[in-house]
């Protein structure tokens, strides 16, 4: 009961706060082992720095708490709006301003939780990473992926876009964690996956390309640096993924019913 009871705790205070920030979000919870296992070595690194004289308990026992708040639908529907034979870079901006303004609530969001639960707060992303750093390979070192606790977790599956695709909130969601010793039931859930869908792929030559090209993601950085919005984004792949018949069916027909092991805010 311990642990179902902390997490229903945690769950409880991921709700007031998401109440708190006006947002709609998503909660569910991984073992830590698995979640150390699956990252990257360099971010195994960050992640035992960030854990200090906590790590070896979190290896034995450990969870991580993922947090994933969503796009309002608007912020959205304004990337990558057209003006005439362009692009309304202003509109498009909406969906910029949106991104930091997840990535506030989301911190602030990580930070109550560590202190609900005696953890440690990871952070959403670091601000101004495309622009300040020469070459997307210097990104991986210097951060813990959210993305494998959401997985883990049951937050959402890995989309072909390489981003979280959550059944009720697609791959518009913006992601952090919280480590903790902490007893914590976990969440599983199984999805179906991308299926035949290849929308976001079709709406990015980055993407439709990845597996030739030798660093899609360098492009993808070069792309959005050279874009110009407020924030490091562009978001096509995220719109089309929106877009795209798989989640309006997903949305039809609701969501799996082992989905309900993951927390929604009401
Ligand atoms: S953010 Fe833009 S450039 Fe990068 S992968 Fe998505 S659609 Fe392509
Ligand atoms: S657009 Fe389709 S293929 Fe791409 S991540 Fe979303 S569901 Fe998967």
């Amino acid at each position: 009961m311990e642990f179902r009871d902390n997490r229903e705790r945690v769950n409880e205070a991921f709700g007031v706060e998401a109440e708190a920030h006006g947002l709609r979000g998503v909660c569910g919870v991984a073992a830590f082992e698995p979640v150390y296992s699956s990252l990257l070595p360099s971010q195994q690194g960050v992640l035992r720095r960030l854990c200090g004289g906590r790590f070896t308990g979190l290896i034995e026992a450990g969870s991580v708490i993922s947090i994933a708040y969503a796009y309002p639908d608007h912020a959205i529907e304004a990337i990558a709006a057209r003006r005439g034979n362009g692009y309304d870079k202003g509109a498009w901006n909406e969906y910029a301003r949106w991104y930091r303004r997840l990535n506030e609530a989301l911190d602030e969001t990580a930070e109550r939780l560590a202190g609900e639960t005696g953890g440690i707060a990871i952070p959403a992303t670091m601000e101004g990473v495309a622009e300040r750093l020469e070459h997307v390979e210097d990104f991986y070192p210097t951060a813990v992926s959210h993305r494998v606790p959401a997985e883990l977790a049951g937050v959402g599956w890995r989309g072909r876009n390489e981003l979280i695709v959550n059944p009720r909130y697609s791959c518009a969601i913006r992601l952090a964690s919280v480590v903790t010793l902490l007893p914590l039931e976990t969440t599983t859930t199984h999805y179906e996956g991308c299926g035949g869908c290849r929308s976001c792929l079709e709406a990015c030559p980055f993407l439709s390309k990845k597996e030739v090209l030798s660093n899609y993601r360098e492009q993808c950085r070069r792309y959005i640096t050279a874009l110009g919005l407020e924030s490091d984004v562009c978001g096509k792949c995220i719109k089309a993924c929106v877009d795209s018949e798989l989640f309006r069916a997903t949305q039809v027909s609701g969501l799996p019913p082992s989905a309900d092991s993951v927390y929604y805010t009401p």
